[in-house]
């Protein structure tokens, strides 16, 4: 089977020729993402997988019918920039890597959070600066002291959840779908209750008409005074302006994102910071803001997990074969 790859990075290669060597397939390899523009080079393959960040139009779903084939594969978990009913009508069949490593994503959101109530950016700044006094940064706060509610308690969520539980928090966990096997470590409570008392509000939900924008004024009127919010899922979960006026009027005394809603502007590139759109810039500028480039999933594990599992799904799509992480809505 002919299988072309688009967005590759150079650390997947390894993987990918061990995939070529132990099944027999070709996988041809470019490093763009799918769009408008290079669709037409999927002519003559039998299927695709692509990992990005930036939405497929439809246009791109009908012409990879037109050309015969078969499914869309993303090896990533969130599918936001899929347009599930443009697959479906132009025949395809879709899938995602829903839990390539869960625990990658989980343990980047407990290393920030760590640095974050430590205060870590300020003593960075400072000591590189020549100023080494305690008096830097204000007094750190400890995670058995902390109550930390997990907004979305799926596959990273629960995962993050029993770690922080196992280091003394105490997690709350407001989520529709209830998990009987995640009570041994945390509380499940409505989304009023779990802002009114946590100390730490962690996103880890999809993002979708229901949850875009959630985090948004009233959301952040409802948390406690001098908490801190975490995004590692997607960036339209936030209304970023609301969160940087509650950063500017002390309200939240810190922050840690993994993702931002204008992400594609800047991000996975080299930007002059002068470019970079004026709210990502003041979030930048702030010492209690910890920023990264969406690299939560970045480990070896979760790229290993992520080309195996999506070029093997791909193949089975293409096959007519059931496969577990086709997505249906
Ligand atoms: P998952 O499907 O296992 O869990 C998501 C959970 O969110 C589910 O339990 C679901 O019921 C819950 N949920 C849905 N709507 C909700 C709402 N309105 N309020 C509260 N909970 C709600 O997915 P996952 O593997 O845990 O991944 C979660 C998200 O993390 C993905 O959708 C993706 O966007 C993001 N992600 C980010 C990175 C990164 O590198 N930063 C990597 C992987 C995934």
């Amino acid at each position: 089977m002919k299988i072309l790859m688009y967005a590759v990075l150079g650390d997947e290669k390894p993987y990918i020729k061990e995939f070529c060597q132990q099944t027999g397939h070709q996988v041809d390899q470019l490093t763009d993402y799918l769009s408008e523009k290079n669709v037409s080079l999927a002519k003559g393959y039998d299927a695709i997988v692509t990992q990005q960040t930036v939405a497929i139009p439809d246009s791109v779903y009908q012409q990879l019918a037109e050309f015969g084939i078969k499914q869309i594969t993303i090896r990533q978990v969130g599918y936001d920039i899929l347009d599930l009913p443009a697959i479906h009508q132009a025949g395809l069949r879709a899938s995602n890597v829903a839990a390539y490593s869960p625990r990658a994503i989980a343990e980047y959101t407990l290393t920030q959070l760590m640095n974050l109530i430590r205060n870590n950016k300020r003593y960075y700044r400072a000591t590189t600066s020549g100023d080494w006094q305690w008096s830097a940064a204000p007094q750190g706060r400890e995670i058995h002291d902390l109550t930390i509610a997990v907004i979305g308690a799926g596959r990273i969520g629960s995962a993050l959840a029993e770690m922080l539980h196992a280091l003394g928090a105490k997690v709350l966990a407001v989520d529709p779908v209830y998990h009987a096997q995640n009570e041994a470590f945390l509380d499940y409570v409505d989304l009023d209750q779990a802002l009114a008392q946590a100390d730490v509000v962690t996103f880890h939900t999809p993002l979708n008409d229901e949850t875009s924008g959630m985090a948004d004024s009233a959301f952040f009127d409802k948390m406690k005074a001098g908490s801190y919010f975490l995004n590692f899922a997607r960036g339209g979960l936030v209304v970023t302006d609301a969160l940087l006026a509650n950063l500017r009027s002390g309200k939240l005394v810190g922050a840690a994102l993994d993702v931002l809603p204008n992400e594609n502007e800047f991000m996975s590139a080299v930007s002059d910071p002068k470019i970079i759109p004026a709210d990502a810039q003041a979030l930048m500028a702030m010492d209690n803001v910890l920023l990264s480039p969406h690299v939560a999933f970045y480990t070896d594990l979760a790229i290993k997990n992520m080309v195996r599992i999506s070029l093997h799904d791909a193949v089975a799509l293409a096959n007519g074969q059931k496969i577990e992480n086709e997505i249906f809505d």
